[in-house]
Protein backbone atom coordinates (compact mmCIF):
# COMPACT_ATOMS: atom_id res chain seq x y z
CA UNK A 1 0.00 0.00 0.00
CA UNK A 2 1.02 3.15 -0.69
CA UNK A 3 -1.18 6.73 -0.66
CA UNK A 4 -0.37 10.06 -0.13
CA UNK A 5 -2.94 11.59 -1.59
CA UNK A 6 -4.35 13.59 0.97
CA UNK A 7 -3.45 15.96 3.95
CA UNK A 8 -3.40 13.65 7.21
CA UNK A 9 -1.12 10.63 5.32
CA UNK A 10 1.35 8.72 8.14
CA UNK A 11 4.49 11.16 8.93
CA UNK A 12 3.40 13.79 5.79
CA UNK A 13 5.04 10.88 3.87
CA UNK A 14 2.52 7.89 2.51
CA UNK A 15 0.50 5.96 4.53
CA UNK A 16 2.13 2.53 4.14
CA UNK A 17 0.32 -0.13 6.11
CA UNK A 18 -3.57 1.33 6.85
CA UNK A 19 -4.17 4.68 5.96
CA UNK A 20 -4.87 6.88 8.73
CA UNK A 21 -8.57 7.82 7.12
CA UNK A 22 -9.24 3.87 7.94
CA UNK A 23 -8.36 2.68 4.30
CA UNK A 24 -7.84 -0.44 4.41
CA UNK A 25 -4.53 -2.36 2.46
CA UNK A 26 -7.02 -4.00 0.22
CA UNK A 27 -9.25 -0.83 -0.44
CA UNK A 28 -6.06 1.46 -1.23
CA UNK A 29 -5.39 -1.60 -3.87
CA UNK A 30 -8.93 -1.73 -4.98
CA UNK A 31 -8.76 2.40 -5.65
CA UNK A 32 -5.11 1.38 -7.20
CA UNK A 33 -6.70 -0.81 -9.57
CA UNK A 34 -9.87 1.27 -10.43
CA UNK A 35 -8.04 3.72 -11.32
CA UNK A 36 -5.93 1.94 -13.61
CA UNK A 37 -8.91 0.55 -15.08
CA UNK A 38 -10.54 3.82 -15.71
CA UNK A 39 -7.50 4.78 -17.77
CA UNK A 40 -7.86 2.28 -19.95
CA UNK A 41 -11.47 3.03 -19.88
CA UNK A 42 -10.40 6.72 -20.93
CA UNK A 43 -7.92 5.99 -23.64
CA UNK A 44 -10.75 4.41 -25.18
CA UNK A 45 -13.17 7.17 -24.91
CA UNK A 46 -10.74 9.72 -26.11
CA UNK A 47 -10.22 7.29 -29.30
CA UNK A 48 -13.79 7.35 -29.64
CA UNK A 49 -14.53 11.15 -29.50
CA UNK A 50 -12.37 11.66 -32.57
CA UNK A 51 -14.26 9.00 -34.97
CA UNK A 52 -17.62 10.87 -33.38
CA UNK A 53 -18.29 8.02 -30.49
CA UNK A 54 -19.32 9.55 -27.20
CA UNK A 55 -21.60 7.94 -24.84
CA UNK A 56 -22.90 9.83 -22.11
CA UNK A 57 -23.24 6.24 -20.09
CA UNK A 58 -19.35 6.40 -19.88
CA UNK A 59 -18.73 9.84 -18.99
CA UNK A 60 -21.13 9.70 -16.32
CA UNK A 61 -19.44 6.88 -15.45
CA UNK A 62 -15.84 7.95 -15.52
CA UNK A 63 -16.97 10.90 -13.04
CA UNK A 64 -18.49 8.65 -10.59
CA UNK A 65 -15.60 6.04 -10.35
CA UNK A 66 -12.42 8.71 -10.30
CA UNK A 67 -14.64 10.76 -7.60
CA UNK A 68 -14.92 7.56 -5.44
CA UNK A 69 -11.53 7.52 -5.34
CA UNK A 70 -11.13 10.68 -3.37
CA UNK A 71 -10.47 10.41 0.28
CA UNK A 72 -12.65 9.46 3.01
CA UNK A 73 -16.01 8.76 -0.07
CA UNK A 74 -15.91 5.10 -0.34
CA UNK A 75 -14.77 1.91 2.59
CA UNK A 76 -16.47 -0.79 1.03
CA UNK A 77 -14.21 -3.38 -0.99
CA UNK A 78 -17.41 -5.10 -2.71
CA UNK A 79 -18.27 -1.67 -4.40
CA UNK A 80 -14.84 -1.29 -6.03
CA UNK A 81 -15.20 -4.80 -6.99
CA UNK A 82 -18.08 -4.22 -8.85
CA UNK A 83 -16.64 -0.64 -10.27
CA UNK A 84 -13.53 -2.37 -11.47
CA UNK A 85 -15.43 -5.19 -12.99
CA UNK A 86 -17.80 -2.67 -14.95
CA UNK A 87 -15.10 -0.26 -15.78
CA UNK A 88 -13.43 -3.05 -17.95
CA UNK A 89 -16.87 -4.48 -19.56
CA UNK A 90 -17.82 -0.59 -20.55
CA UNK A 91 -14.10 -0.11 -22.27
CA UNK A 92 -14.48 -3.48 -24.08
CA UNK A 93 -17.79 -2.47 -25.37
CA UNK A 94 -16.97 0.89 -26.06
CA UNK A 95 -14.10 -0.38 -27.87
CA UNK A 96 -16.09 -2.42 -30.20
CA UNK A 97 -18.04 0.61 -31.03
CA UNK A 98 -14.79 2.92 -31.94
CA UNK A 99 -13.30 0.18 -34.25
CA UNK A 100 -16.72 -0.07 -35.77
CA UNK A 101 -16.86 3.74 -36.31
CA UNK A 102 -13.48 3.16 -37.79
CA UNK A 103 -11.40 4.40 -34.94
CA UNK A 104 -7.98 3.48 -33.73
CA UNK A 105 -6.17 3.35 -30.39
CA UNK A 106 -2.75 4.32 -30.57
CA UNK A 107 -1.72 2.89 -26.81
CA UNK A 108 -0.22 0.11 -25.70
CA UNK A 109 -0.87 0.63 -21.68
CA UNK A 110 -1.40 -1.71 -19.81
CA UNK A 111 -4.71 -0.45 -18.88
CA UNK A 112 -6.29 -1.18 -22.28
CA UNK A 113 -5.30 -4.61 -21.74
CA UNK A 114 -6.21 -5.21 -18.07
CA UNK A 115 -8.22 -8.03 -16.97
CA UNK A 116 -10.06 -8.22 -13.73
CA UNK A 117 -9.16 -11.65 -11.62
CA UNK A 118 -11.90 -13.88 -10.71
CA UNK A 119 -11.87 -13.81 -7.13
CA UNK A 120 -11.59 -10.63 -4.61
CA UNK A 121 -8.54 -12.17 -3.21
CA UNK A 122 -7.46 -12.07 -7.15
CA UNK A 123 -8.70 -8.29 -7.55
CA UNK A 124 -6.66 -7.50 -4.41
CA UNK A 125 -3.64 -8.73 -5.37
CA UNK A 126 -3.98 -7.28 -8.37
CA UNK A 127 -4.36 -4.12 -6.97
CA UNK A 128 -1.09 -4.55 -4.73
CA UNK A 129 0.63 -5.82 -7.31
CA UNK A 130 0.63 -2.52 -9.37
CA UNK A 131 2.75 -0.17 -7.30
CA UNK A 132 0.06 2.31 -8.99
CA UNK A 133 1.35 5.33 -7.06
CA UNK A 134 4.95 4.63 -7.37
CA UNK A 135 5.29 3.57 -11.13
CA UNK A 136 3.17 6.33 -12.33
CA UNK A 137 7.07 8.53 -13.74
CA UNK A 138 10.54 6.73 -13.04
CA UNK A 139 11.15 10.93 -12.51
CA UNK A 140 9.89 11.97 -9.19
CA UNK A 141 8.78 15.09 -10.59
CA UNK A 142 7.31 13.66 -13.50
CA UNK A 143 5.29 11.36 -11.02
CA UNK A 144 4.45 13.89 -8.65
CA UNK A 145 2.90 16.38 -11.42
CA UNK A 146 1.25 13.19 -12.73
CA UNK A 147 -0.13 13.04 -8.76
CA UNK A 148 -1.30 16.31 -8.81
CA UNK A 149 -3.18 15.90 -12.17
CA UNK A 150 -4.56 12.67 -11.15
CA UNK A 151 -5.57 14.41 -7.54
CA UNK A 152 -6.84 16.95 -9.55
CA UNK A 153 -8.93 14.93 -11.35
CA UNK A 154 -10.57 13.24 -8.47
CA UNK A 155 -11.53 17.07 -7.20
CA UNK A 156 -13.26 17.59 -10.88
CA UNK A 157 -14.71 14.27 -11.37
CA UNK A 158 -16.56 14.87 -8.17
CA UNK A 159 -17.42 18.58 -8.72
CA UNK A 160 -18.56 16.86 -12.75
CA UNK A 161 -20.51 13.78 -10.76
CA UNK A 162 -22.47 16.53 -8.83
CA UNK A 163 -23.64 18.96 -11.59
CA UNK A 164 -24.72 15.71 -13.91
CA UNK A 165 -26.54 14.89 -10.60
CA UNK A 166 -28.88 17.71 -10.86
CA UNK A 167 -28.60 18.14 -15.03
CA UNK A 168 -25.58 19.99 -15.70
CA UNK A 169 -23.16 19.02 -18.14
CA UNK A 170 -20.44 19.76 -20.40
CA UNK A 171 -18.82 17.33 -22.91
CA UNK A 172 -15.84 19.40 -22.79
CA UNK A 173 -15.85 18.73 -19.11
CA UNK A 174 -15.84 14.65 -20.23
CA UNK A 175 -13.47 15.13 -22.78
CA UNK A 176 -11.00 16.72 -20.53
CA UNK A 177 -11.29 14.50 -17.83
CA UNK A 178 -10.53 11.26 -20.29
CA UNK A 179 -7.64 13.32 -21.87
CA UNK A 180 -6.33 13.79 -18.89
CA UNK A 181 -6.62 10.16 -17.40
CA UNK A 182 -5.35 8.54 -20.49
CA UNK A 183 -2.25 11.40 -20.62
CA UNK A 184 -1.21 10.09 -17.31
CA UNK A 185 0.26 6.54 -18.55
CA UNK A 186 2.40 8.44 -21.24
CA UNK A 187 5.70 9.58 -21.60
CA UNK A 188 5.28 13.36 -21.24
CA UNK A 189 7.86 15.97 -20.38
CA UNK A 190 7.68 18.13 -17.54
CA UNK A 191 6.52 21.47 -19.45
CA UNK A 192 3.25 19.98 -20.87
CA UNK A 193 2.57 18.17 -17.49
CA UNK A 194 2.39 21.97 -15.81
CA UNK A 195 0.47 22.45 -18.95
CA UNK A 196 -2.29 19.74 -17.85
CA UNK A 197 -2.41 20.43 -14.25
CA UNK A 198 -3.17 24.40 -15.24
CA UNK A 199 -5.37 23.00 -17.64
CA UNK A 200 -7.38 20.73 -15.30
CA UNK A 201 -7.80 23.56 -13.11
CA UNK A 202 -9.21 25.49 -15.61
CA UNK A 203 -11.59 22.91 -16.79
CA UNK A 204 -12.39 22.09 -13.17
CA UNK A 205 -13.58 26.11 -13.56
CA UNK A 206 -16.48 25.13 -15.96
CA UNK A 207 -17.28 21.79 -13.82
CA UNK A 208 -17.82 24.10 -10.74
CA UNK A 209 -19.69 26.36 -12.86
CA UNK A 210 -22.22 23.86 -13.92
CA UNK A 211 -22.26 22.53 -10.45
CA UNK A 212 -23.61 26.51 -9.11
CA UNK A 213 -25.68 26.52 -12.30
CA UNK A 214 -27.25 23.09 -10.84
CA UNK A 215 -27.73 23.95 -6.90
CA UNK A 216 -29.02 27.83 -7.62
CA UNK A 217 -31.50 26.77 -10.86
CA UNK A 218 -33.23 23.94 -8.78
CA UNK A 219 -32.96 25.54 -5.29
CA UNK A 220 -32.65 28.77 -6.05
CA UNK A 221 -29.96 31.43 -4.81
CA UNK A 222 -29.01 31.36 -1.26
CA UNK A 223 -30.47 34.12 1.01
CA UNK A 224 -29.26 34.90 4.22
CA UNK A 225 -30.61 32.46 6.78
CA UNK A 226 -30.10 31.89 10.13
CA UNK A 227 -29.62 28.61 11.68
CA UNK A 228 -29.93 27.27 15.01
CA UNK A 229 -27.29 25.16 16.29
CA UNK A 230 -29.57 23.74 19.20
CA UNK A 231 -32.70 21.20 18.89
CA UNK A 232 -36.08 20.64 19.39
CA UNK A 233 -37.92 17.57 21.22
CA UNK A 234 -38.92 14.92 18.78
CA UNK A 235 -37.90 12.36 16.00
CA UNK A 236 -35.02 13.46 13.60
CA UNK A 237 -32.25 12.54 10.96
CA UNK A 238 -29.32 13.96 10.36
CA UNK A 239 -28.17 14.87 6.83
CA UNK A 240 -24.33 15.25 5.99
CA UNK A 241 -22.03 15.20 3.07
CA UNK A 242 -22.50 17.52 0.33
CA UNK A 243 -25.53 16.80 -2.08
CA UNK A 244 -28.43 19.13 -2.35
CA UNK A 245 -30.64 16.90 -4.30
CA UNK A 246 -30.48 13.89 -1.70
CA UNK A 247 -31.46 16.67 1.16
CA UNK A 248 -34.38 17.66 -1.40
CA UNK A 249 -35.62 13.56 -1.37
CA UNK A 250 -35.26 13.26 2.57
CA UNK A 251 -37.24 16.41 3.18
CA UNK A 252 -39.72 14.90 0.96
CA UNK A 253 -40.11 11.74 2.25
CA UNK A 254 -39.94 12.84 5.86
CA UNK A 255 -42.84 15.45 5.00
CA UNK A 256 -45.23 14.96 7.60
CA UNK A 257 -44.09 12.44 9.49
CA UNK A 258 -43.16 14.04 12.71
CA UNK A 259 -39.34 13.74 11.69
CA UNK A 260 -36.77 16.90 11.73
CA UNK A 261 -34.22 16.74 9.45
CA UNK A 262 -30.80 18.24 10.83
CA UNK A 263 -27.62 19.05 8.85
CA UNK A 264 -24.26 18.21 9.73
CA UNK A 265 -20.42 19.13 8.29
CA UNK A 266 -21.12 20.81 4.84
CA UNK A 267 -24.34 20.26 4.69
CA UNK A 268 -25.11 23.54 6.47
CA UNK A 269 -25.13 26.10 3.63
CA UNK A 270 -28.39 23.94 2.52
CA UNK A 271 -30.22 25.83 5.02
CA UNK A 272 -29.87 29.43 3.12
CA UNK A 273 -31.50 27.79 -0.32
CA UNK A 274 -35.48 28.82 -0.77
CA UNK A 275 -36.46 25.67 -1.88
CA UNK A 276 -34.68 23.80 0.74
CA UNK A 277 -35.75 26.17 3.36
CA UNK A 278 -39.28 25.95 3.00
CA UNK A 279 -39.72 22.50 4.19
CA UNK A 280 -41.06 23.39 8.12
CA UNK A 281 -39.26 20.15 9.35
CA UNK A 282 -36.17 21.54 7.81
CA UNK A 283 -34.48 23.26 11.05
CA UNK A 284 -31.31 23.45 12.57
CA UNK A 285 -27.50 22.23 12.42
CA UNK A 286 -25.69 19.64 14.82
CA UNK A 287 -22.25 19.04 15.11
CA UNK A 288 -19.23 20.46 12.89
CA UNK A 289 -16.77 19.20 10.61
CA UNK A 290 -16.19 15.77 9.53
CA UNK A 291 -13.23 14.67 11.92
CA UNK A 292 -15.13 15.12 14.93
CA UNK A 293 -17.74 12.71 13.77
CA UNK A 294 -17.29 9.61 16.76
CA UNK A 295 -17.38 12.26 19.01
CA UNK A 296 -20.14 13.81 18.12
CA UNK A 297 -22.36 11.34 16.47
CA UNK A 298 -23.19 9.36 19.22
CA UNK A 299 -24.88 12.21 20.92
CA UNK A 300 -27.57 12.30 18.04
CA UNK A 301 -30.32 10.48 18.76
CA UNK A 302 -32.34 9.87 15.31
CA UNK A 303 -31.02 8.13 12.08
CA UNK A 304 -27.59 10.20 9.84
CA UNK A 305 -27.66 9.87 6.71
CA UNK A 306 -24.39 10.53 4.76
CA UNK A 307 -25.20 11.61 0.72
CA UNK A 308 -21.27 11.73 0.27
CA UNK A 309 -18.05 12.34 1.55
CA UNK A 310 -16.16 12.67 4.27
CA UNK A 311 -17.16 9.38 5.96
CA UNK A 312 -15.31 8.52 8.82
CA UNK A 313 -15.33 5.01 10.54
CA UNK A 314 -18.56 4.63 12.25
CA UNK A 315 -17.94 3.60 16.07
CA UNK A 316 -20.59 0.78 17.00
CA UNK A 317 -22.33 3.24 19.23
CA UNK A 318 -24.22 4.61 16.41
CA UNK A 319 -23.31 2.36 13.20
CA UNK A 320 -26.89 1.00 13.04
CA UNK A 321 -27.95 4.45 12.42
CA UNK A 322 -25.84 5.24 9.71
CA UNK A 323 -27.13 5.05 6.31
CA UNK A 324 -25.27 5.73 2.83
CA UNK A 325 -26.07 7.08 -0.65
CA UNK A 326 -24.66 7.44 -4.10
CA UNK A 327 -20.49 7.34 -3.81
CA UNK A 328 -20.27 7.49 -0.36
CA UNK A 329 -19.71 3.72 1.73
CA UNK A 330 -19.34 1.68 4.89
CA UNK A 331 -18.94 -1.56 4.90
CA UNK A 332 -21.78 -3.17 6.88
CA UNK A 333 -23.43 0.16 6.72
CA UNK A 334 -27.34 0.00 4.86
CA UNK A 335 -26.52 1.67 1.97
CA UNK A 336 -29.76 3.54 -0.07
CA UNK A 337 -29.59 2.87 -4.03
CA UNK A 338 -30.21 4.56 -7.00
CA UNK A 339 -34.32 4.82 -6.30
CA UNK A 340 -33.18 7.00 -3.17
CA UNK A 341 -35.92 5.48 -1.20
CA UNK A 342 -34.80 6.98 2.11
CA UNK A 343 -38.02 4.33 3.97
CA UNK A 344 -34.98 2.49 6.19
CA UNK A 345 -33.94 5.44 7.39
CA UNK A 346 -37.27 7.11 7.90
CA UNK A 347 -38.14 4.08 9.51
CA UNK A 348 -35.10 3.88 11.81
CA UNK A 349 -35.27 7.67 12.83
CA UNK A 350 -39.04 6.48 14.10
CA UNK A 351 -37.80 3.55 16.34
CA UNK A 352 -35.09 6.30 18.27
CA UNK A 353 -36.02 8.24 20.55
CA UNK A 354 -34.78 11.60 19.06
CA UNK A 355 -34.75 14.10 21.15
CA UNK A 356 -36.78 14.85 24.08
CA UNK A 357 -35.80 18.88 24.99
CA UNK A 358 -35.49 21.79 23.62
CA UNK A 359 -31.98 23.54 23.57
CA UNK A 360 -31.02 26.81 21.72
CA UNK A 361 -27.46 27.11 21.91
CA UNK A 362 -27.48 30.44 19.57
CA UNK A 363 -27.06 30.79 15.85
CA UNK A 364 -25.25 30.99 13.14
CA UNK A 365 -25.46 33.10 9.25
CA UNK A 366 -25.49 31.28 5.99
CA UNK A 367 -26.39 32.56 2.50
CA UNK A 368 -23.43 34.40 1.63
CA UNK A 369 -22.63 33.22 -1.78
CA UNK A 370 -22.01 35.27 -5.02
CA UNK A 371 -25.57 36.27 -5.87
CA UNK A 372 -26.09 37.84 -1.90
CA UNK A 373 -22.60 39.39 -1.56
CA UNK A 374 -22.69 41.15 -4.72
CA UNK A 375 -26.22 42.33 -3.95
CA UNK A 376 -24.44 44.68 -1.51
CA UNK A 377 -20.88 45.23 -4.01
CA UNK A 378 -21.95 48.94 -4.08
CA UNK A 379 -21.92 48.91 -0.15
CA UNK A 380 -18.86 46.95 0.26
CA UNK A 381 -16.88 49.19 -2.84
CA UNK A 382 -17.93 51.91 -0.77
CA UNK A 383 -16.72 50.78 2.39
CA UNK A 384 -13.24 49.99 0.79
CA UNK A 385 -12.96 53.84 -0.91
CA UNK A 386 -13.98 54.93 2.72
CA UNK A 387 -11.41 52.84 4.71
CA UNK A 388 -14.44 50.99 6.66
CA UNK A 389 -12.86 48.06 5.16
CA UNK A 390 -9.27 47.62 5.03
CA UNK A 391 -8.78 43.88 3.83
CA UNK A 392 -10.55 40.53 2.76
CA UNK A 393 -9.91 37.39 3.44
CA UNK A 394 -10.47 34.23 1.91
CA UNK A 395 -10.53 32.02 5.05
CA UNK A 396 -11.50 28.67 4.51
CA UNK A 397 -11.28 24.93 3.13
CA UNK A 398 -11.17 21.49 4.44
CA UNK A 399 -11.07 20.84 8.37
CA UNK A 400 -9.00 17.64 9.73
CA UNK A 401 -7.51 16.62 12.61
CA UNK A 402 -4.17 18.01 12.90
CA UNK A 403 -3.18 20.57 15.97
CA UNK A 404 -1.71 23.21 13.13
CA UNK A 405 -4.93 23.88 12.19
CA UNK A 406 -5.44 25.73 15.23
CA UNK A 407 -3.79 28.66 13.38
CA UNK A 408 -6.85 28.77 11.32
CA UNK A 409 -9.45 29.92 14.90
CA UNK A 410 -6.40 32.22 15.29
CA UNK A 411 -6.28 33.76 12.63
CA UNK A 412 -10.43 34.52 12.45
CA UNK A 413 -9.83 35.54 16.09
CA UNK A 414 -7.06 37.92 15.48
CA UNK A 415 -7.78 39.24 12.03
CA UNK A 416 -8.79 42.87 12.57
CA UNK A 417 -12.00 44.41 13.04
CA UNK A 418 -11.93 46.27 9.96
CA UNK A 419 -11.30 43.60 7.61
CA UNK A 420 -14.08 41.33 6.07
CA UNK A 421 -13.72 37.59 6.13
CA UNK A 422 -15.12 35.09 3.44
CA UNK A 423 -15.03 31.38 3.97
CA UNK A 424 -16.26 28.00 2.90
CA UNK A 425 -16.09 24.23 3.07
CA UNK A 426 -15.35 22.35 6.51
CA UNK A 427 -12.63 24.48 7.57
CA UNK A 428 -14.96 27.41 8.61
CA UNK A 429 -15.91 24.77 11.68
CA UNK A 430 -13.41 26.02 13.15
CA UNK A 431 -14.32 29.64 13.87
CA UNK A 432 -18.63 29.80 11.98
CA UNK A 433 -20.00 30.36 15.44
CA UNK A 434 -17.95 33.34 16.50
CA UNK A 435 -19.96 36.54 16.33
CA UNK A 436 -17.29 38.91 14.45
CA UNK A 437 -19.77 41.73 14.03
CA UNK A 438 -20.00 43.67 11.31
CA UNK A 439 -18.85 46.76 9.08
CA UNK A 440 -21.72 49.42 8.09
CA UNK A 441 -24.53 46.41 8.35
CA UNK A 442 -22.83 43.59 6.48
CA UNK A 443 -21.43 40.43 8.92
CA UNK A 444 -17.99 40.67 8.92
CA UNK A 445 -17.68 36.88 8.29
CA UNK A 446 -19.38 35.81 5.56
CA UNK A 447 -19.62 32.36 4.71
CA UNK A 448 -20.02 31.47 0.92
CA UNK A 449 -21.03 27.60 0.83
CA UNK A 450 -19.69 24.70 0.29
CA UNK A 451 -16.29 23.29 -0.65
CA UNK A 452 -18.81 23.19 -4.03
CA UNK A 453 -19.31 26.59 -3.73
CA UNK A 454 -15.69 27.21 -4.62
CA UNK A 455 -16.69 28.56 -7.84
CA UNK A 456 -18.99 31.43 -6.15
CA UNK A 457 -15.99 32.74 -3.93
CA UNK A 458 -14.02 32.60 -7.08
CA UNK A 459 -17.03 34.77 -8.83
CA UNK A 460 -16.83 37.22 -5.94
CA UNK A 461 -13.03 38.03 -6.29
CA UNK A 462 -13.39 38.16 -10.26
CA UNK A 463 -16.69 40.87 -9.87
CA UNK A 464 -15.16 42.97 -7.12
CA UNK A 465 -11.50 43.16 -9.19
CA UNK A 466 -13.83 44.16 -12.17
CA UNK A 467 -15.48 46.93 -9.78
CA UNK A 468 -12.08 48.10 -8.94
CA UNK A 469 -11.03 47.66 -12.30
CA UNK A 470 -7.80 45.97 -11.33
CA UNK A 471 -6.51 42.11 -12.03
CA UNK A 472 -7.63 40.46 -8.22
CA UNK A 473 -4.03 40.14 -7.37
CA UNK A 474 -4.79 43.83 -6.86
CA UNK A 475 -7.39 43.05 -4.91
CA UNK A 476 -6.79 44.34 -0.82
CA UNK A 477 -7.72 40.44 -0.76
CA UNK A 478 -5.44 37.32 0.78
CA UNK A 479 -6.39 33.36 0.15
CA UNK A 480 -5.57 31.53 3.95
CA UNK A 481 -6.80 27.83 2.75
CA UNK A 482 -6.75 24.58 4.43
CA UNK A 483 -6.46 22.01 2.43
CA UNK A 484 -7.15 18.10 3.44
CA UNK A 485 -8.73 16.19 -0.06
CA UNK A 486 -8.13 16.88 -3.70
CA UNK A 487 -11.34 18.74 -3.95
CA UNK A 488 -9.11 21.36 -2.48
CA UNK A 489 -6.18 20.00 -4.70
CA UNK A 490 -8.18 20.74 -7.93
CA UNK A 491 -9.47 24.35 -6.02
CA UNK A 492 -5.88 25.68 -5.75
CA UNK A 493 -5.47 24.27 -9.08
CA UNK A 494 -8.41 26.72 -10.49
CA UNK A 495 -6.94 29.38 -8.61
CA UNK A 496 -3.16 28.84 -10.05
CA UNK A 497 -4.93 28.90 -13.84
CA UNK A 498 -6.99 32.29 -12.78
CA UNK A 499 -3.09 33.10 -12.26
CA UNK A 500 -3.93 34.05 -8.90
CA UNK A 501 -0.87 34.44 -6.42
CA UNK A 502 0.56 34.61 -2.78
CA UNK A 503 -1.73 31.79 -1.74
CA UNK A 504 -1.45 30.73 2.23
CA UNK A 505 -2.04 27.09 1.95
CA UNK A 506 -1.74 24.43 5.47
CA UNK A 507 -1.37 23.49 7.70
CA UNK A 508 1.55 21.30 6.00
CA UNK A 509 2.15 21.11 2.11
CA UNK A 510 0.95 18.03 -0.39
CA UNK A 511 3.34 15.10 0.31
CA UNK A 512 2.74 14.18 -3.03
CA UNK A 513 4.90 17.91 -3.94
CA UNK A 514 8.56 17.21 -4.85
CA UNK A 515 10.72 20.14 -3.87
CA UNK A 516 11.56 20.97 -7.72
CA UNK A 517 7.71 20.85 -8.53
CA UNK A 518 7.21 23.44 -5.49
CA UNK A 519 9.95 25.71 -6.70
CA UNK A 520 8.00 26.01 -9.73
CA UNK A 521 4.77 26.70 -8.08
CA UNK A 522 6.69 29.32 -5.90
CA UNK A 523 8.24 30.66 -9.24
CA UNK A 524 4.78 31.16 -10.67
CA UNK A 525 2.16 31.67 -8.45
CA UNK A 526 4.46 32.80 -4.64
CA UNK A 527 2.74 29.82 -3.36
CA UNK A 528 3.42 29.72 0.64
CA UNK A 529 3.13 27.00 3.13
CA UNK A 530 1.46 29.12 6.57
CA UNK A 531 3.52 30.76 8.82
CA UNK A 532 4.18 29.21 12.63
CA UNK A 533 1.28 32.05 13.63
CA UNK A 534 -1.14 33.33 12.29
CA UNK A 535 0.19 36.80 14.22
CA UNK A 536 2.79 37.02 12.04
CA UNK A 537 1.33 35.88 9.32
CA UNK A 538 -1.71 38.47 9.73
CA UNK A 539 1.60 41.19 10.08
CA UNK A 540 2.92 40.75 6.96
CA UNK A 541 -0.33 40.66 4.91
CA UNK A 542 -1.45 43.90 6.46
CA UNK A 543 1.88 45.13 6.45
S1 LIG B 1 -6.47 8.97 1.81
FE1 LIG B 1 -5.01 9.99 3.19
S2 LIG B 1 -5.17 9.00 5.19
FE2 LIG B 1 -6.23 7.70 3.67
S3 LIG B 1 -4.64 6.24 3.07
FE3 LIG B 1 -4.52 7.92 1.61
S4 LIG B 1 -3.02 9.36 2.44
FE4 LIG B 1 -3.58 7.93 4.07
S1 LIG C 1 -14.48 20.41 2.59
FE1 LIG C 1 -13.31 18.63 2.02
S2 LIG C 1 -12.74 17.69 3.97
FE2 LIG C 1 -14.47 19.05 4.35
S3 LIG C 1 -16.30 17.73 4.22
FE3 LIG C 1 -16.01 18.76 2.21
S4 LIG C 1 -14.80 17.23 1.05
FE4 LIG C 1 -14.61 16.65 3.22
Amino acid sequence: MFCNQCEQTAKGIACTKIGVCGKTEAVAGLEDLLTHAVQGLCIVAEAGRKVGVVDNAVDRFTAEAIFACLTNVDFDPKRFEDWIRKTVTLREELKAKVEAAGGSIDSTAAALTFTPADSSAGLEEQGSALNFITTLDANEDLQSLKQITMYGMRGLAAYADHAAILGQEDDEVYAFIHHAMAAITTDMELGDLVALCLKTGEVNIRAMELLDAGNTGTYGHPVPTSVPLGHIPGKCILVTGHDLKDLDSILQQTAGKGITVYTHGEMLPCHGYPELKKHKHFYGHFGTAWQNQQKEMPKFPGAIIFTTNCIQKPADSYKDAVFTTGLVGWPDVTHIGDDKDFGPAINKALSMDGFTDEVDNGSVMVGFARNTVLGVADKIIEGVKSKAIRHFFLLGGCDGAKPGRNYFTQMAEEIPSDCMILTLACGKFRFFDKDLGDIGGIPRLLDVGQCNDAYSAIQIAVALAGAFECGVNDLPLSFVLSWYEQKAVVILLSLFSLGIKDIRLGPSLPAFVTPNVLDVLVENFNVMPIGETATDDLKTILG
